[in-house]
């Protein structure tokens, strides 16, 4: 990718190094385990991840303190080029709004180490980065991305990008009113029609990581070859049916909370191919 020219969002909160004091006030049990499985089902957070976290959750209220730990020279590249990403998330959302008469609301980027208290609740780095509807902000651990590149087998900067513009595009839904509708039709209908309604959201959310990777090549030339091809890979690489047969050993679509491989990459390559929001409308599709 290229983004050497690209401005830095100043809407980074740096909380790396800091840790919530005070220890477990729901030592891994009770209602600590219901709140976080609940705020996962709800965030489209990967199921499989979500069992791990619901076995060492807890829940604390107290702020976080920040303690004497300095991040590495190497944290520090990866914070720029976050920052540059968010920029240009930024640029292409305005753009994007302000076609449609309307202004964007940038969201905020948290970075943090190991666990982080949000308006959503108390979140650990297991979950993976992200977005919380309640205070706008997006949250990363930026050991996620030695997982996505290790674990995952998705590396490349281009796929680091691709994670940053798929929890915006969370955000985005957000400002538009989808989320609240997927919510009010959720609250309605049963168990499998809220989890085919997610399945949505998440297709949704990659198709908007596309949309931005459009305008962004258009404006400013950031991908160079292989890029698009990272970006493929990361989508297939955390869809539902992979992460479930590497945590479980069989698939079962109807758990599925963010669309198998093939769907996410299809949606995000129809956002990057077209750059055209409307051809976003999961919602109206027959076929994922
Ligand atoms: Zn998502």
């Amino acid at each position: 990718m290229r983004l050497e020219d690209q401005q830095r969002s100043e809407n980074i909160e740096d909380r790396r190094g800091m840790r919530i004091p005070g220890g477990r006030a729901v030592a891994g049990g009770g209602i600590g385990i219901v709140v976080i499985a609940l705020i996962a089902m709800f965030l489209g957070i990967d199921p499989g991840v979500v069992t791990q976290v619901a076995q060492q959750a807890s829940v604390s209220t107290a702020p976080q303190q920040r303690v004497e730990t300095k991040a590495p020279p190497r944290e520090d590249q990866m914070a720029d080029f976050i920052a540059a990403v968010l920029g240009s998330t930024e640029d292409t959302w305005t753009e994007i709004f302000a076609r449609g008469g309307k202004k964007y609301q940038k969201p905020v980027l948290v970075l943090f180490s190991g666990t982080v208290a949000s308006a959503c609740g108390h979140a650990q780095a297991a979950v993976g980065p992200f977005y919380c509807p309640a205070d706008n902000k997006l949250y990363i651990d930026l050991a996620f991305y030695r997982d996505l590149q290790d674990k995952f087998r998705a590396p490349g900067d281009f796929a680091q990008a691709y994670v940053i513009a798929h929890e915006v595009g969370h955000h985005v839904q957000n400002l538009l009113g989808v989320a609240e509708q997927v919510r009010r039709a959720q609250s309605r209908g049963g168990e499998r029609q809220s989890s085919a309604l997610q399945v949505r959201m998440e297709l949704q959310a990659d198709c908007f990581a596309g949309i931005w990777a459009a305008t962004a090549n258009r404006n400013k030339r950031i991908l160079e070859p292989g890029d698009v091809e990272e970006g493929l890979r990361a989508a297939a690489a955390v869809g539902d049916d992979r992460i479930q047969m590497a945590s479980r050993g069989y698939v079962s679509p109807e758990s599925f909370t963010h669309g198998s491989s093939e769907q996410r990459m299809r949606w995000f390559k129809r956002g990057l191919e077209t750059g055209d929001i409307k051809v976003c409308d999961v919602f109206a599709a027959q076929q994922l």
